[in-house]
Parts: structure tokens; C-alpha cells; sequence
């Protein structure tokens, strides 16, 4: 009998990719096929992204995609839970659910696609590590679901609830099993990472017989025996984060903080109901530096949030002048339907967003190139992520670069025969731009 065949279509952030990741490795461990097309498939799930305006019409363009093009659609993700507007625009869909509702999700496909009955789990070939939509060098690991904090420009509690974090002995086992299959960058995501084990007031768990707390620094620690890079994403200034510098600053993850401060003004951060949002950002960032001087920082920002006065703006400006961040992103504020700042008064004219976008990036970019210029003549070991298809250079990432959101290290002069992706070179940086780096190499 011939295996059912299921499309697929995931959209959005890396925590919506990984949710993604589990309903393939679950269909494939179930016996069905993932289809290459909508055409030959059985039925198609689309994973929907529902946080901005853009996200959201990118979603329901797929969906109809899918419907004109399969018929058969379930559609699952963020944008699930505002079923009554996915239903006025593509009432056909056979069923709608929320975000990481991996059993609402199998349950619609074996109402409308029943498994293969003889079936057997344990023969068939699901990797150990589960199916995965990375390059086979690097991976997302998903700590937690949904968050605490109640931030007036996002609907992500609304959508994911709050905080639920897992067993530690789940995540490690997980952890383990990548590393297994080859993977050589853990890239850790959650809504708040540093939150880590606090809805489960840091419950004992076990990993390969070793006792561990469900907590952020233990969580980190136990990743840092594991031997491959580990790269901690959407972590905010809590106190008890600066003990994991001293892991970073030992090597044993990576020292490099994805934070996403998104303003620096106190009444901003105040107006936003930032987690965190009393500490003294600047103070902590130097005390971060002193503990690991070669600690990268990459952060997000809104420009233009309600009520962001010129001098709040300036106060950003001085702040990032100070900060020196080394990678930074920059958006202009848009509101999202259902969140809270929506009520708030005193918008920002859409041609000064704009401008201290502008502004904002300017800035960015001085400071971005400054520091890759200080590493000119530096050495440093870098993972190669793909090889240029014309020319003899390896596009690679060093500890300072995540995938997808910061630069490359392009290294030059190389015999592409000797090479792969997933391989770790020794190169000494040779040139900068503002947001990239080239090498050539040392070593192998
Ligand atoms: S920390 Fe704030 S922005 Fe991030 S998911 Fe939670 S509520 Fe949303």
C-alpha cells in the first residue's frame, strides 16, 4: 500500500519552525510521506505566522495557495488563533489550530488522512534526531513555550499562553541526539530563554544519570559538556544571567547574547512593559564585558513606538553609541492587532518613524563597521555553512554570527574540493565591510 503524502508549508520565526519540525517528525514516524508538491500530496498543512501585519497576510496567501492549488488544508500556527478571519477569507479549510497544537494538528490529518495501518514506528526510518529544517550542521532547540511577560506591542501570550518550560532531561536528550547526528551549532530559542524553568520552580530532573535543575544556568552548563557551539537566543538582562558568562568566558558556549532590548528610553521600556526593563542596561553590559571581553551582543529595536519623543530617540542614540553592540536590528513600530499599545495615545507620524529609522541604522552601521574592522589580523575559528557555487570561497559564520540574522566571514582562496559545510576552519580575518568579514585560511 502506498504511504499517504502530506504538503507542508512553515512560515515564520525559528520557534514556529521548530513546531513545524515535530509535526514532520511525527507524520514520519506515523508512516506518511512528506509530498515535494501540493499537487501530489493528500493533504497540505500550513504553519502560519500571525505577528504582524505582513506575517499575516504572507499566511493567508498561502493558505489560498494551498487551497487552489491541493484543496485539502489544515492550517495550524500563530495566525490559528484568529480562526474566524481565516475562515471569511478561505472558509474551506478543513480545520484550524493554535500554535504548538502538535496533537490537534495529527488529529485533523487522521480524520482526513488515515494512517497507514501496518505501520510500525520503531522499523521505519525516522532519524533518532527527528526531522529537521536546517542545514544538517546547525539546529534550533526549543526550551520553552509561550511567556510570562505581558508586553504591550505583542500578541505572543495571547497566541502561546503563558510560560511552560520543558523537562531538562528532554532537552538534553535532545540535545544529545543532534549532536549524534552531526549537528555542530545548538541554537537555543524560546520567548524568554533566561526564564528557563521558572514556571516549574527549577524542578530536579536527570540527564545520562546526572542530576540537573530545570534552570537557565544549569540548562546552559549541561550544553556546555556537549562539544559543539551553543548559542543562546532571546535572553533578557535578568541578574542571574551573569553567571553564564563565566561559562562563555571558559568556553564551554558560546559567548555571544541574542537580546532583544528593543528601546533604551526608561519611559519607552516602561510604555512597552519590557521584562527587565528597570535594570541599568549599559552598567550590566559592562560588567557582562568585563567578566568576557570577547562576549558579541545582538539585539532588536522599535523606532516610532507611541509616545517616543525626539529626546527618547536621542537617548537611544547615545545609549547604542555607548552599548556598542555589535550586530543590531531596527524596525519601525507597528501595531498588531489585538496588542495593548494599540490604546496607547500620541502615535508617531509614519515620516518620522522613518527618519529615525534611518538614523537609527546609520548609527548602527558606524558602530557595526568600527568593530569588524578591529578584527582585521585577528585569527578565529569560523563553521562554514555553504560553499559559493562560482567562486573558490567558503561563506561561513564565526561565534559573533547566527544564522540568517548576522553576517558571514566569506573565506577566500580555497580548494572547494577540500571543503564542505559543517566543517570548522582556522582563518585569519584579512578585510571588513559594515556587516561582513573575509578571511583567509589557516587551517583545516
Ligand atoms: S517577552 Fe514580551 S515580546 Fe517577548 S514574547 Fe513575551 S510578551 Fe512578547
Amino acid at each position: 500500500m502506498k504511504s499517504p503524502k502530506v504538503g507542508f508549508v512553515s512560515l515564520g520565526c525559528p520557534k514556529a519552525l521548530v513546531d513545524s519540525e515535530r509535526i514532520l517528525t511525527q507524520l514520519r514516524t506515523e508512516g506518511y510521506e512528506v509530498a515535494a508538491s501540493f499537487e501530489g500530496a493528500d493533504l497540505v498543512v500550513v504553519n502560519t505566522c500571525g505577528f504582524i501585519e505582513s506575517a499575516v497576510q504572507e499566511s493567508l496567501d498561502a493558505i489560498g495557495e494551498a487551497i487552489n492549488e491541493n484543496g485539502k488544508v489544515i492550517v495550524t500556527g500563530c495566525l490559528g488563533k484568529d480562526e474566524a478571519k481565516i475562515r471569511s477569507m478561505h472558509p474551506s479549510v478543513l480545520k484550524v489550530t493554535g500554535a504548538a497544537a502538535y496533537q490537534d494538528v495529527m488529529s485533523a490529518v487522521h480524520e482526513y488522512v488515515p494512517p497507514p495501518p501496518a505501520h510500525n514506528p520503531f522499523v521505519d526510518l525516522v532519524p533518532p534526531q527527528g526531522i529537521r529544517l536546517t542545514p544538517k550542521h546547525y539546529a534550533y532547540l526549543k526550551i520553552s513555550e509561550g511567556c510570562n511577560h505581558r508586553c504591550t506591542f505583542c500578541i505572543i501570550p495571547q497566541l502561546r499562553g503563558d510560560l511552560v518550560s520543558r523537562p531538562i532531561g528532554s532537552v538534553m536528550d535532545e540535545a544529545q541526539a543532534l549532536v549524534n547526528a552531526g549537528v555542530k551549532e545548538i541554537l537555543v530559542i524560546s520567548q524568554d530563554t533566561s526564564a528557563y524553568g521558572i514556571d516549574t520552580k527549577y524542578k530536579l530532573d536527570f540527564w545520562n544519570g546526572q542530576p540537573l535543575k530545570t534552570k537557565f544556568y544549569d540548562l546552559c552548563a549541561a550544553l556546555g559538556q556537549l562539544g559543539v557551539w551553543v548559542r543562546l537566543h532571546y535572553v533578557y538582562p535578568y541578574p542571574h544571567v551573569d553567571a553564564v558568562l563565566e561559562l562563555m568566558r571558559d568556553g564551554k558556549i558560546l559567548p555571544y547574547l541574542d537580546i532583544p532590548f528593543q528601546h533604551a528610553s526608561p519611559r519607552i521600556l516602561k510604555l512597552m512593559k519590557r521584562p527587565a526593563h528597570s535594570e541599568n542596561t549599559l552598567e550590566k553590559i559592562k560588567l557582562w564585558r568585563s567578566i568576557c571581553p570577547d562576549l558579541a551582543i545582538r539585539s532588536t529595536f522599535v523606532v516610532g513606538f507611541p509616545g517616543e519623543t525626539e529626546e527618547d530617540f536621542q537617548y537611544l542614540l547615545d545609549w547604542l553609541r555607548e552599548a556598542k553592540l555589535d550586530r543590531v536590528g531596527c524596525f519601525t513600530y507597528s501595531p498588531i492587532e489585538g496588542a495593548p499599545a494599540n490604546d496607547l495615545p500620541d502615535l508617531v507620524p509614519d515620516e518620522i518613524k522613518q527618519d529615525r529609522y534611518e538614523r537609527f541604522m546609520l548609527v548602527a552601521q558606524e558602530i557595526s563597521t568600527q568593530i569588524l574592522k578591529d578584527k582585521i589580523g585577528k585569527r578565529m575559528t569560523v563553521l562554514v555553512d555553504e560553499l559559493d557555487p562560482e567562486y573558490p570561497v567558503a561563506v561561513a559564520r564565526s561565534y559573533a554570527d547566527a544564522p540568517e540574522i548576522d553576517g558571514n566571514v566569506f573565506v577566500e582562496d580555497i580548494d572547494k574540493s577540500q571543503i564542505q559545510p559543517g566543517q570548522m576552519l582556522y582563518v585569519e580575518i584579512t578585510d571588513a565591510d559594515e556587516y561582513d568579514l573575509f578571511a583567509k585560511l589557516i587551517s583545516v
